[in-house]
């Protein structure tokens, strides 16, 4: 298996050291929807960057929305039968 997060920031650019200088990636926060990581710089240990890796799909929940429900609870029409009629009716009326 191929390291690609140790691949993709092998050096990052250090203001301190004024060059792109290796890095430590180190986990800053864990989030409701990822984490959050944080870079310092090997040679002075300044902080160089953080990166939020998102680890759970949020749109997956989002399909699922409650307005899907709402759609077919129309308590009206489905007692009287004759919903969607009454409304044209009233509109030649
Ligand atoms: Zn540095």
């Amino acid at each position: 298996m191929r390291q690609f997060e140790e691949f993709e920031a092998t050096a990052l650019f250090c203001s301190t050291c004024k060059q792109a200088m290796p890095v430590n990636k180190r986990l800053l926060l864990i989030l409701p929807d990822g984490e959050l990581w944080e870079y310092l710089c090997q040679q002075c240990g300044n902080s160089v960057g953080t990166k939020k890796v998102s680890s759970k799909p949020a749109i997956l929940f989002l399909e699922r929305s409650p307005d899907f429900i709402g759609i077919n609870s129309n308590p009206d029409a489905a007692l009287s039968g004759t919903g969607e009629n009454r409304d044209s009716g009233t509109d030649s009326y």
